[in-house]
């Protein structure tokens, strides 16, 4: 015990003696990091005279990225930077220990480099795994190193890629997804950084200590229960065998060799496209700054103007209600404009919702809906204008399962809010049940009585109508 707290002390020792900053360069820029995810590149075997060359080709990379959907349309969400790490020496490793028809059908010469994270091919015996050291004992180690060189340098990073100064196809997933330079490297980067930022799974059969449930693998074959279940019949999305594991058990994934995750060169499947909106719905708000934010006006004067900054998809999918003391007052627009014969006296109370109302997403099917809102609390006194005061908020909404015969799972999130109410209401109209949930805790909604069909699950914050969700009652 006592040696294993002095490695403990030595390691983290080292960490602090060995914190280096480098220089880092922000290459596609789209707003505030904070409001951003950040895609972070980290050279591997450029030595500081190559630097320019990295520059170039990590814009290269980045421009892949980003002209691949999803990441194409969502493009705006995302901010990427360059590290520039040095190496002593130039490329990477080879150790020529891959398998002979590999070694001999798709040469690379051997080399022996010395570079800041050792990246080498034949990792794991395999030629085209090119990798942070040869084996996993070795890679805990680079992995040390690769955490301070982010910590140190880019600590608030969504996502790190390592791109690696060679010309020779390969590559590697885990947490720190590594591509050559390599024209195919691009969409091996693509692909591995589905694995890390996504937990998307490879649509070949990846081997059976690599299957799993995730967005895009399950071992439920029945089409009208698998994850996916409301894709099925578009964009050839089905139930696809994808293996047997050793144990009998069989996996399925929704692509046949038409994703990204399963060829390189095909876009990513529907699913897969899904899974990776809902990601940057998680992570970011739509909604980048709002106007006035937590002003308190003196001596106002009307019109008076509500604006919002919004990081927008392209083509823009965002949709938005502007609902003023109950009332609906706008709609699709980034700003309203006030006078002072909308207000009454006393508290008004003006709230825009907004969410993305993209095709990628199958509304019904994903079992979070995420949206932002703003609210203002417009204090007007018979004097006039007093105060003006904002709250901003940003929900998740979750219902399942979706459709369901005896009861269904709601939850919401919220950063501002403690409550907010459901309704669920007939096709005609009616309101059936009304129940109020509370922040971060499961309710579970009793609907074996109702009989079978289509109703509305509304959500309300305050009387404003957050989100409207179809359910199908078996
Ligand atoms: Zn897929």
């Amino acid at each position: 015990m006592k040696q294993h707290l002095y490695l403990l002390f030595f390691i983290i020792n080292f960490q602090i003696v060995s914190a280096q900053v480098f220089t880092q360069e922000t290459i596609q820029n789209n707003g505030d990091n904070d409001k951003r995810l950040n895609l972070v590149i980290l050279s591997e075997g450029y030595q500081s005279t190559e630097f320019a060359k990295f520059k170039t080709d990590a814009i290269t990379y980045t421009n892949t990225i980003f002209s691949t959907p999803p990441f194409s349309e969502y493009a705006n969400f995302f901010n990427v930077h360059i590290i520039y790490v040095p190496s002593a020496e130039s490329g990477a490793d080879h150790p020529g220990t891959g398998s002979t028809y590999y070694e001999t059908n798709f040469p690379i010469p051997t080399t022996d480099v010395d570079t800041y994270f050792n990246a080498t091919f034949d990792s794991f015996d395999l030629h085209y795994l090119l990798f942070y050291e040869i084996d996993e004992n070795y890679a805990n180690n680079t992995e040390l190193k690769i955490n301070s060189v982010l910590t140190d340098n880019f600590p608030t990073y969504d996502q790190a890629l390592i791109l690696v100064n060679s010309p020779y196809y390969g590559g590697s997933g885990g947490e720190f997804p590594m591509a050559s330079t390599d024209p195919a490297g691009q969409q091996v980067a693509i692909h591995e950084i589905g694995h890390s930022f996504f937990n998307l799974k490879d649509e070949y059969y990846p081997g059976d200590i690599h299957v799993g449930e995730a967005i895009n693998m399950s071992a439920e074959s029945n089409i009208t229960a698998v994850k996916w279940k409301n894709w099925i019949g578009t964009n050839a999305i089905d139930v696809h065998l994808n293996g047997t594991t050793s144990a009998g058990e069989k996996w399925y994934k929704p692509a046949n060799g038409s994703c990204k995750m399963e060829v390189l060169s095909q876009s990513f499947c529907s699913v897969c496209k899904e899974g990776m909106i809902e990601k940057f719905h998680d992570l970011i708000s739509p909604l980048e700054k709002y106007s006035p934010n937590n002003t308190t006006v003196n001596n106002p004067e009307f019109p008076i103007n509500f604006d919002l900054t919004l990081i927008k998809p392209n083509p823009n999918t965002l949709e938005s209600s502007w609902i003023l003391n109950g009332n609906a007052f706008a709609s699709n627009v980034d700003g309203v404009t006030i006078v002072e014969p909308d207000l009454n006296t006393g508290i008004n109370t003006l709230t825009t919702v907004i969410h993305d109302n993209t095709a990628l997403l199958k509304i019904d099917n994903h079992e979070t809906t995420h949206i932002s809102t703003v609210t203002w609390t417009i204090n007007q006194s018979t004097l006039g204008l007093e105060t003006i005061e904002s709250l901003s908020d940003y929900f998740k909404i979750l219902m399942y399962p979706n459709p369901a015969s005896d009861s269904i799972n709601l939850k919401f999130e919220s950063e501002a809010t403690e409550m907010i109410t459901v309704d669920i209401i007939s096709v005609d109209g009616r309101k059936i049940v009304s129940k109020t949930l509370s922040n971060l805790n499961t309710s579970t909604l009793d609907i074996s009585t109702l009989s079978s069909g289509i109703y509305l699950a509304n959500f309300y914050s305050k009387n404003v109508l957050l989100a409207s969700k179809k359910l199908v009652k078996e």
